[in-house]
């Protein structure tokens, strides 16, 4: 221990006592780097590859139409579904995989507002995340409703007999900032407004407890903390006490009660599966559905407190290692925080692309947000203490300073 944050050596022994390290080699990670970018894109379960190659060669390349049957295909968004339940409070029956989570926000925001008729307000954050403000504003044109974004503290005060549905994101993308679920949906549920929540930055790295905080909605992304693969499909929750009345704004043959009585009328499912619209995608319900069943192996308690736990030492080391070059700690230091910390620094993407050159990589987003996410199942102490090392480097010599780093990617 040198002024306070603890050395490498104490690193390396804080991993070894940690109950979660048998996980990292679930993991095909490269060993070369240090990723801390899983609030983005999760790392790959070896059971994922695994599990898609033989959906691919064996359900498909042999099986071919059968699988839809015999592999269980068809019930893989509601399988699933239960499985991701177990992981943020919910019951078998409450969550379906499908889609994106842009078009399932859509497609619970058109419900919610359908269940509200009369009340003519959307109650959001001014900062939420940019797909979600889109995605209200597409609505409220659609419907000809009107959208009350405020700050984050304000949530509350926006409150009123207008309200149909308070429409907000759990974990912010950039601060990690914790919104109180439980006490906003009661807020919400007291002026007769639904709740409806993005889980993509919690799930299940943040404490989710659905059915217990009595939240009306729920929608999320299967590729961030849950590591189920680029562009994996996304999820949404329905309570149990709303299935009936709730109808969907996408009503496609998936979500009919018997789709292959092929009517050319439509009644919808019974329970969730209504909300399925089209067929679900099941290369990428495959690694996410092997990605969940690892997530269930693993304590969630533990899981959640070492995400802390990480996302305090890069602050504390942070803190100490790099003061005097202009950094700003964006995230909360004490209280709830999601999986990842923001730093910013006006030199922010030149630095992050100075990191990413030495095998530290994390993200950036506007304005100079450095983004360090510390995925629980498989980042060690000492990566932190080896990316804040690396960052001070980058500081001290002006790594950083070349016109090349400033050269800004599609995805940054
Ligand atoms: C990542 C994320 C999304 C992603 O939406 P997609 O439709 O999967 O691209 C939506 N909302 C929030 C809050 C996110 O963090």
């Amino acid at each position: 221990v040198s002024g306070g944050v603890p050395d490498r050596r104490a690193c390396v022994a804080r991993d070894l006592g940690d109950p979660l390290a048998q996980y990292r080699e679930r993991f095909l990670l490269p060993d070369d780097i240090v990723y801390l970018d899983g609030n983005s894109l999760g790392a790959l379960p070896a059971a994922a590859a695994q599990r898609v190659d033989d959906v691919t060669r064996e359900e498909w390349g042999r099986g071919l139409i059968r699988s839809w049957n015999d592999a269980h295909w068809i019930s893989a968004p509601q399988r699933t579904g239960d499985k991701l339940a177990r992981l943020i409070g919910a019951s078998p029956g409450e969550v379906v995989v499908a889609d994106s989570t842009s078009v399932n926000l859509f497609k619970l925001l058109v419900s919610a507002l359908r269940e509200r008729p009369g009340r003519r307000v959307v109650v959001t954050q001014a900062d939420n995340f940019p797909t979600d403000l889109y995605i209200a504003g597409g609505v409220a044109e659609l419907l000809g409703v009107d959208i009350r974004a405020v700050d984050a503290g304000d949530v509350e005060d926006a409150l009123d007999g207008d309200v149909a549905v308070v429409y907000l994101t759990h974990v912010h993308f950039t601060s990690g900032v914790v919104h109180d679920v439980a006490r906003i949906t009661r807020a919400a549920h007291e002026c007769g407004a639904l709740a409806m929540w993005d889980l993509s930055h919690s799930t299940p790295v943040v404490a989710v407890e659905l059915d217990e905080w009595d939240i009306d909605l729920a929608a999320g992304c299967g590729y961030k903390h849950l590591n189920g693969g680029p562009g994996a499909p996304a999820y949404l929750f329905v309570a149990r006490r709303l299935q009936d009345s709730l109808g969907t704004a996408l009503p496609g043959w998936m979500g009919h009660a018997d789709p292959f009585a092929f009517s050319p009328e439509y009644t919808p499912a019974s329970g969730i599966a209504r909300h399925l619209s089209g067929t679900p995608a099941i290369l990428g319900l495959a690694a996410l559905e092997a990605a969940v069943d690892l997530w269930l192996e693993a304590d969630l308690v533990d899981a959640r407190d070492k995400a802390t736990a990480l996302g305090d030492l890069f602050i504390d080391m942070v803190t100490e290692r790099c003061a005097g070059h202009g950094l700003e700690v964006m995230s909360p230091r004490h209280g709830p925080r999601g999986a990842h910390v923001s730093l910013r620094h006006a030199e922010g993407y030149r630095i992050m692309q100075a990191l990413i050159a030495r095998g530290v990589i994390g993200d950036v987003r506007p304005p100079g947000l450095m983004r360090f996410g510390f995925a629980p199942l498989y980042t060690r102490y000492v990566d932190v203490h080896d990316a804040v090392e690396t960052l001070a480097d980058v500081l001290e010599t002006h790594a950083w300073d070349r016109e090349d780093y400033a050269v800004r990617a599609v995805v940054t």
